[in-house]
Order: structure tokens, then sequence, then C-alpha cells
């Protein structure tokens, strides 16, 4: 079988589950390492990324999920027992209410890829510890409570998470009863969007064009806050149609 993923730039692979476009990236560290973002998401779709980092002659050193949210911290246990590494605020949410939150899983994994799941610990400070290029973590509550985007400055490559996604409209966390927090969090993003030339979102394409992902998302909002009918072509997607209109809601009760 050939090696589900694909290099998007130098030291940097994504594979692309069949469940609503979600990204598994992987990231090298240039001596024989690998770290591994929210690897996603069936049983055979996490088997097959420990077997192509093998395929490269790298090991796993450590794992990291972005957020919350059950898509995101999946783990496969081939990938081996490393450190994987999150948020305090992700590590405390999975920790209070792991049932709730990993609920979901029963219908897509087998129930040793379940206990195995959401297995976190927090990161200490503003980057990840590895050896590779400098990886400075940029946290916002936009989409869940304390996710987090990986940025590697020096590459230019920013890891969004769920946020920035061609195919996915602005997902505020549930419970966000306005837009307030998640245009604060496209603002945390900003500067990093802006020095980086390479974008992977949590769901749809990398991009070459991180700015083009965010000034969507911005004029998509700003019509919802002025009452302007969107042409956002996302908009479209029956997937989105319940997002759309509870954002019109959230648009609606700031005006
Ligand atoms: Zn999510």
């Amino acid at each position: 079988m050939g090696s589900p993923l694909v290099a998007v730039a130098e030291g940097v692979w994504v594979t692309t589950s069949r469940r609503y476009a979600t990204t598994s990236t992987v990231l090298l560290d240039g001596q024989g390492g690998a770290l591994v973002v929210d690897p996603a998401w069936d049983p055979d779709e996490l088997a097959a990324i420990p077997a192509a980092l093998a395929q490269l002659g790298v090991t796993c050193i450590g794992g990291v999920a972005t957020h919350e949210h059950y898509d995101h911290v999946l783990w496969h246990p081939d990938l081996g027992e490393v450190p994987r590494w999150t948020t305090q605020r992700t590590v405390d949410d999975l920790t209070g209410d792991r049932a709730r939150l990993l609920a979901p899983l029963a219908e897509f994994l087998t129930p040793d890829l379940i206990e195995i799941a959401g297995r976190l610990s927090p990161l200490a400070g503003g980057a990840i510890p590895w050896s590779g290029p400098a990886a400075r973590i940029i946290t916002h509550d936009a989409h869940a409570p304390g996710h987090l985007a990986v940025h590697l400055e020096s590459e230019g490559v920013l890891l969004a998470g769920d946020m920035l996604s061609d195919i996915e409209l602005p997902m505020p966390a549930a419970d966000d009863l306005t837009l307030d927090t998640y245009l604060t969090g496209l603002e945390r993003l900003r500067p990093a969007v802006a020095a980086s030339s390479l974008l992977v979102p949590g769901h749809g394409s990398p991009t070459r064009d991180p700015q083009g992902r965010l000034d969507a998302d911005l004029r998509y909002l700003d019509d919802l806050l002025s009452g302007r009918p969107s042409d956002d072509p996302r908009i479209g997607d029956p997937e989105n149609a319940d997002l759309h209109r509870a954002n019109l809601a959230r648009a609606e009760r700031m005006r």
C-alpha cells in the first residue's frame, strides 16, 4: 500500500481523512523524529500513519492535539507512548468531562483506541519542546476553549487546527452566544497568518495563501454583523447550514 502522507513543505506532511476532510499533520525534526499533530480518524487511517512514518524512516517522538474536540485527540498504539501535548485548558476539560467529550468516538473507534484518546499533557511554555524548528504556540478560545495553533516561524508554516478552513464556516464554541470571542481569536492569529506562506487547516485543504483564508472568514463575519447577505461559497454546503443559521443568530445578538 502506498503512503497516505503528502509533502506540502520541507518537513511537513499531511494526510486527509475520509471523514470531514480532517487533516493529520506530520512535522519532521530533521534528526529522524516526527511530531504528529491531530492524527485522525478511522482505525485504518490511524494505523496507516505509523506505517507511513516507518516508510519515511522516522520515529514518532511526540504528539500535539490542537483542541479538545474528539476528532483532534486521537492516537494509535504504533505511534508509541510518547508525550502528547496540548494546552492546560484542554487537559483540564478532558480530565473533568472526558466521558461527554469523547462519547461520539463510540461510533467510529474500537475500545482500545477510545482508551488512548485524549491522554494529553499540558505544554509548559509557549512552544513545543522538540528538537525541530522552533514551534510557537498561539492559544485562543474561538472554536474551543484553549485551542492552539502551531507556528513554525522560520518555515512560514501555520497549523491552524479548526480555524481558517476552506470547507467549514467559522464555528464558534457551542455555548458562545456572540461572535466576539471568535473575532478575538482571528485577531490572535493575524500576525502568524501574515508571516506564513503555508497554512494547514484541521478540515479541508492546505493553502499557499493563508491571508486569503483569514480575509474570507473576516468578510463572512463582517457581512453577518452588518446584516448583509454573504456570498461566501461555504454557505452552499448543506453541512454548514445549521452552523450558518447559528452564526446569523450570534450576529443578531450583537446588533
Ligand atoms: Zn473542532
